[in-house]
């Protein structure tokens, strides 16, 4: 048996998807009865889907539900919740296909790259899946005799989520499947960018068979986000889990401090690649290439400062003008052929035409051949399909850059890079290391000692040697530091730490009281022997 979805025709596109919330098992609309567009960041005449515009009563109703489910769920063996995250990863699979789709046309991502964001979620799945089997605790010694102790996670009640755009399936499935294998119901407020795939999404969730009330999806932008940190103050939520900007995060993290709750944040990145005199620099272009101007530059792990030796600075910066000076850009819903597609949306736009005046101010240099919006008079032969409709830029790369300038330390989320030469490793390192942002980084050398010193020095949550600065998978954790985030760690059985708390139960059947460092016997040490004849 299936369920239909509801949708709209939409002229020449596909159906536009009617997305509603998901409250305590039921489809919602908001209570201000208000709904917002979803219109394709590649082509704004196409109406992906509407959603709910929703307000503190709908979410304050979502935490309410799951405060309700978590129960149930919590007391559900864990095999059987992997079971059921198990069945989410076979639905992805099934549908990667079309999901990938929905991912392209909604915010704009290159089918390859939307195939591979549907992959990161199946993978999630799959990997949770046997955690079920695993979920463990320790059996410790006691001090005492006829005495156990042992160790539990335990589910920590309603967690909610608030996530960012630009990854809206993979990045959510980092932190909804765990949540949900441990134990916890869901609160899921998305981004205001991408809510059809993530009501598909929440569908697939709840058709796993997860009882009622245990995933719940809030759509809306800034506000319901607000209404969710005002639901950590009313004590309706345990735990949060952000990914998004550095700006809201701190927000997020001072809500949760006053409530004694970590929250887990992931964050804005100025992510750092080097280039030694001894690398591979065909290979270094390559993946400054991907990693700088792939999915047009936004990525938490997107390439932003291209730290190179001096002593091939110019060869690398020849072999890297002629290569982005060639990248096709395009409307990814219409061929498969280009590096790039559009911006996600006008904010990202707005912060990516300041840019240019950022770096001119310090003195920078633009050493690409064309800037700001791609239009029709000024597309060339190096643009796929219409630009009319949609916010695509051209790539930028600024020459003459230096560690203290703000274009070094500002995450743009767009594609650009800057180029900063310097002398040998200690400046590189000082240099990679020199923005308060650590989430990823990267070296190209064929030098083990360079990369050893690199390995121990770098601050980041994450590094690639002679690899780019972008890229995860599903076992690895993924996380930043310092404006990067406040440490804690998406994927593999590092999340599980994230998700749950630690119990400890000691069980004494030694039938008298017995009490820890007072009734302990230690044994008796005897008489030392004299090692003095050995000299
Ligand atoms: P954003 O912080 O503006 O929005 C993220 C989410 O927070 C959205 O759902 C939004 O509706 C909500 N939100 C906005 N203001 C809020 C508020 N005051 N209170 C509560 N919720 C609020 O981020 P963005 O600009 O949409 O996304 C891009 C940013 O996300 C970049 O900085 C990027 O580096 C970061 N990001 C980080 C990771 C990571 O894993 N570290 C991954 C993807 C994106």
């Amino acid at each position: 048996m299936t369920r239909k979805l509801d949708t709209h025709p939409n002229g020449h596109f596909l159906p536009t998807i009617v997305a509603r919330n998901l409250i305590g098992g039921e489809e919602r609309e908001a209570d201000s009865k208000k709904r917002f567009e979803a219109r394709s960041a590649c082509d704004t005449q196409d109406l992906v889907g509407t959603a709910p515009d929703s307000g503190e009563g709908d979410v304050d109703a979502a935490c309410k539900a799951a405060g309700v489910a978590f129960s149930k769920w919590s007391n559900t063996p864990a095999p059987v919740r992997g079971e059921v995250i198990g069945r989410i990863g076979e639905v992805l699979s099934a549908h990667k296909e079309r999901l990938a789709k929905v991912v392209c046309r909604e915010i704009g991502k290159t089918m390859k790259e939307a195939r591979g964001e549907v992959q990161e979620a199946i993978d999630t799945a799959h990997f949770f899946q046997s955690e079920g089997r695993r979920l463990y605790g320790q059996t410790v010694w006691s001090e005492m005799p006829n005495k156990e102790l042992f160790t539990y996670r335990r589910a920590l009640g309603v967690a909610a989520m608030i996530t960012a755009g630009n990854f809206p399936l993979a990045v959510p499935s980092w932190k909804i499947l765990p949540a949900l294998l441990c134990g916890n119901t869901v609160v899921w407020k998305p981004s205001e960018d991408a809510p059809v795939i993530a009501y598909l999404f929440a569908r697939i969730i709840e058709e796993a068979g997860v009882p009622a009330g245990t995933i719940n999806l809030v759509h809306g932008g800034r506000p319901a986000g607000e209404a969710i940190l005002r639901a950590v103050d009313k004590g309706l939520v345990q735990k949060v889990s952000f990914t998004g900007s550095t700006n809201v995060g701190r927000l997020v993290g001072e809500v949760c401090g006053r409530n004694l709750q970590i929250p887990s944040l992931e964050l804005g990145g100025k992510n750092p690649m080097v280039v030694l005199k001894d690398a591979n620099l065909d290979l270094a272009v390559d993946g400054a290439l991907f990693a700088g101007f792939g999915t047009a530059g936004q990525r938490c792990t997107s390439l932003a400062n291209l730290i190179v030796d001096k002593s091939v600075a110019t060869e690398l910066k020849k072999k890297l003008l002629a290569r982005v000076e060639a990248i096709k850009i395009g409307n990814p819903t219409q061929s498969e052929g280009m590096l790039y597609g559009p911006l996600i949306g006008e904010r990202f736009y707005d912060r990516f035409m300041e840019h240019y005046a950022m770096a001119r101010a310090d003195g920078a240099k633009l050493i690409t051949s064309k800037e700001g919006r791609i239009t029709k008079e000024n597309m060339g032969e190096r643009f796929i399909g219409d630009p009319s409709n949609g916010l695509y830029v051209w790539p930028a790369i600024w020459d003459g850059v230096k560690i203290g300038m703000k274009i070094a330390q500002t995450e743009v989320f767009g594609p650009t890079i800057n180029i900063l030469e310097v002398d040998g490793f200690d400046e590189a390192l000082a240099t990679a290391n020199g923005t308060p942002y650590g989430l990823s980084s990267s070296i190209y050398t064929n030098d083990p000692q360079a990369m050893l010193k690199f390995k121990t020095g770098i601050r980041a949550g994450m590094s690639s040697i002679n690899n780019s600065t972008s890229g995860a998978e599903a076992h690895l954790p993924f996380g930043g530091t310092g404006w990067s985030g406040n440490g804690t760690r998406e994927s593999g059985v590092w999340v599980l730490d994230a998700y749950t708390r630690w119990h400890a139960v000691n069980v004494d059947l030694a039938g008298k009281l017995q009490l820890a460092q007072i009734d302990v016997d230690f044994g008796q040490t005897r008489e030392a022997t004299d090692l003095s004849v050995l000299g």
